[in-house]
């Protein structure tokens, strides 16, 4: 392996030190301890997992952790008026619904129900707006800590050219902003974009957030580009034992990591930002709603 391995799990957990920092100033100098709400609605397992550690690691930042668990037969109604409730609460700063919902619900009118400044998962058509329009906005987690890598690997972003394959609102769509925002040249791709390998092969920077096992090769990597790979996939793993599996990326990584100047792996690289910068989005979006000053290095 020729590539640099950008560790995010590291990054990650300086990110979370620099959080539990500025909890500790806001709650010395202003009496104010943050919070954030969670709400999980049925039994999914893995939902279940990423709730219990969102919980957990809140919990360690000093800040409020307020879990809200749901029967998976709650009605949108019922979800609509928690999250009136949670709106109106001041002790909770940031929100955050656990997807995917039950499908009794509608996930866009749950989430546009957020208040857009405790929307610290990014996801409101007015943040993603404020995005878009280059303003200050609450930035999805996923996105802003594959930024934050980039920005640690690379330094300034100006000019390179960076290539995101996928479109999706939570992935795709904020992270091509982000990189505008960082004066990339930006090429978004997808399911239907032609020649895929090709459009890859002229990435500086490449972004993979597409939900297809390894489907990245080396040999569509220009040499010494930067990935990131956003993918997480659970496959079979016989060589582990019957019925094991293990994750892996969209991005073969053996052989990518021959040809790219830096990568990160999976698990271990993205993954382990997104909890990380949700609690930084929360001291921020604390911060902004007691007009304090935005705390430094923390993203959004
Ligand atoms: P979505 O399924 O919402 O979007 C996938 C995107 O990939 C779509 O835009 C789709 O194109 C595109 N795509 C699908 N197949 C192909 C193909 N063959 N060639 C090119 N593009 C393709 O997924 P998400 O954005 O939610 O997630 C992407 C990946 O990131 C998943 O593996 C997910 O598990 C992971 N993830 C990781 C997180 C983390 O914390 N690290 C957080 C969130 C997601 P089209 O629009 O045309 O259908």
């Amino acid at each position: 392996m020729s590539a640099v391995l950008i560790d995010g799990k590291a990054f990650a957990e300086r990110l979370r030190a620099r959080t539990a920092e500025h909890v500790a100033g806001l709650k010395s100098l202003h009496g104010i301890t943050p919070g954030l709400a969670v709400v999980l609605v049925g039994e999914d397992p893995a939902s279940a997992v990423y709730v219990r550690s969102k919980a957990k690691q809140t919990v360690e930042v000093g800040m409020n952790s307020f879990e809200h668990r749901l029967d998976a037969a709650t009605s949108e109604a019922d979800l609509l008026t928690l999250i009136h409730g949670l709106n109106n609460d001041p002790a909770v700063n940031g929100i955050l619904v656990q997807l995917p919902l039950p499908e009794q619900i509608d996930s866009d009118r749950v989430l546009m129900a957020i208040a857009p400044e405790k929307d610290v998962d990014g996801f409101h058509v007015i943040n993603a707006g404020l995005l878009a329009t280059g303003q200050k906005s609450m930035v999805p987690c996923t996105p802003l800590g594959s930024l934050m890598l980039l920005k640690d690997a690379l330094g300034d972003l100006t000019g390179l050219n960076a290539v995101v394959v996928g479109r999706s609102n939570i992935v795709g769509k904020p992270m091509a902003q982000l990189l505008l925002r960082e004066s990339c040249t930006v090429t978004v791709a997808h399911s239907r974009s032609r020649n895929l390998p090709g459009i890859c092969r002229g990435a500086d920077i490449l972004v993979a957030a597409v939900g297809r096992p390894e489907m990245v090769k080396g040999d569509w990597i220009k040499p010494g580009a930067t990935v990131i790979d956003v993918g997480i996939n659970r496959v079979p793993a016989p060589d582990k034992g019957e019925g094991k599996h293990r994750l892996v990326g969209d991005v073969e990584f053996a052989s990518a990591s021959q040809v790219a100047g830096a990568i990160t792996p999976v698990p271990g690289g993205v993954g382990p930002m997104t909890i990380a910068c949700l609690l930084a989005n929360t001291v921020t979006a604390t911060c902004r709603v007691n007009r304090l000053p935005e705390p430094d290095g923390l993203g959004s």
